[in-house]
C-alpha cells in the first residue's frame, strides 16, 4: 500500500506526492486546464479521471512493447502510482503531420505529411516559453550527455513506431506529441503523460481535432472529445 505524504510538486494539471517509498510518487490529475504558457486557464468535469486512466492505457501498451515508463498501476480515479525520476529539463516532439509551432515557424502548409517525421527537443522552460534547442545546446549546458540524446532519440522513434499504427486502427492520426524522461537509478525512462493535453490527435477522416486544440482554439466539447479518442482506442473509462 502507497500512502500520500507530503506534496512535492503542483504543475498546471497534475500534482506529485511523496509517499513512504524514496523511488515511488503519487501523480494526481487535477481537472485544470491550461494553454499558452497558462495564460489560459480553465477546469473540466471529469479531465483528470478521463487523463488518468487515458495515461494509463498508453503507458501500458508502450511497456508491454519494451519502452521502459515511470507508470506503475492506477491507484484511484484521479491517482497513478509512479517510479520517482530525476527528470531531464528537456521536451521531446515528434510531428508525423505539420501543425502549430511547426507551421507558424517555416510556414509549411498544415496537414502536410511529415516523411520522415520531425523531431525536435525543447528547452522545459516557463519563464522562456520552452524554446526549441538542438544537440549541442543540450551537450553545452550539461542538460544530458551525447549517449542519453540518442536514447531519447531512440525512445522518442520507437515510440512513434508503437502509437502510430494503434492510433491508425482506430481511424485516429497522430499528428504529434510530447514525451519528457527522467532517470530510474541511472536508466532512461518514459516520465510525465502521454494524454491529449499533450499531443494532437485527428480523425483520419474529417481531420477534426480530438484534442488540446479543442481548448487552445475554443472549439468546445473538449472531454467529450478526449473520451471519444478513449473509446475508439477501447481504452475503458469509468
Ligand atoms: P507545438 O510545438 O506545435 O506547440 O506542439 C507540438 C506538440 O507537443 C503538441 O502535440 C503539443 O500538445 C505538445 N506540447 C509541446 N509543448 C507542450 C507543453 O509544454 N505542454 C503540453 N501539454 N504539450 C506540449
Amino acid at each position: 500500500m502507497f500512502c500520500k505524504t507530503q506534496e512535492l510538486k503542483s504543475g498546471k494539471s497534475k500534482t506529485l506526492f511523496c509517499t513512504e517509498s524514496p523511488h515511488h510518487l503519487i501523480m494526481l490529475f487535477r481537472d485544470d486546464a491550461t494553454a499558452f504558457n497558462a495564460q489560459k486557464k480553465a477546469t473540466f468535469a471529469r479531465k483528470g479521471l478521463v487523463n488518468n486512466h487515458f495515461n494509463a492505457f498508453i503507458m501500458q501498451k508502450l511497456q508491454a512493447s519494451g519502452i521502459p515508463c515511470h507508470f506503475e498501476k492506477i491507484l484511484s480515479n484521479t491517482e497513478s502510482l509512479v517510479k520517482r525520476l530525476e527528470m531531464i529539463p528537456i521536451e521531446c516532439v515528434i510531428r508525423n503531420i505539420a501543425t502549430g509551432s511547426l507551421c507558424k515557424r517555416l510556414q509549411i502548409p498544415e496537414g502536410m505529411e511529415l516523411s520522415p517525421p520531425i523531431f525536435e527537443f525543447f528547452y522545459k522552460s516557463d519563464l522562456l516559453g520552452d524554446p526549441m534547442i538542438n544537440d549541442s545546446h543540450i551537450l553545452t549546458f550539461q542538460w544530458a550527455s551525447e549517449e542519453a540524446i540518442t536514447t531519447l532519440k531512440t525512445l522518442t522513434a520507437r515510440t512513434n513506431a508503437i502509437l502510430k499504427p494503434l492510433f491508425l486502427q482506430a481511424g485516429l492520426l497522430l499528428v504529434d506529441y510530447k514525451l519528457e524522461f527522467g532517470y530510474d537509478q541511472g536508466k532512461l525512462v518514459l516520465g510525465d503523460e502521454f494524454t491529449p493535453d499533450g499531443c494532437r490527435i485527428w480523425d483520419i477522416k474529417t481531420r477534426k481535432k480530438l484534442d488540446k486544440d479543442r481548448f487552445r482554439q475554443d472549439l468546445g466539447e473538449v472531454i467529450e472529445a478526449y473520451e471519444e479518442v478513449a473509446r475508439r482506442l477501447n481504452c475503458p473509462l469509468p
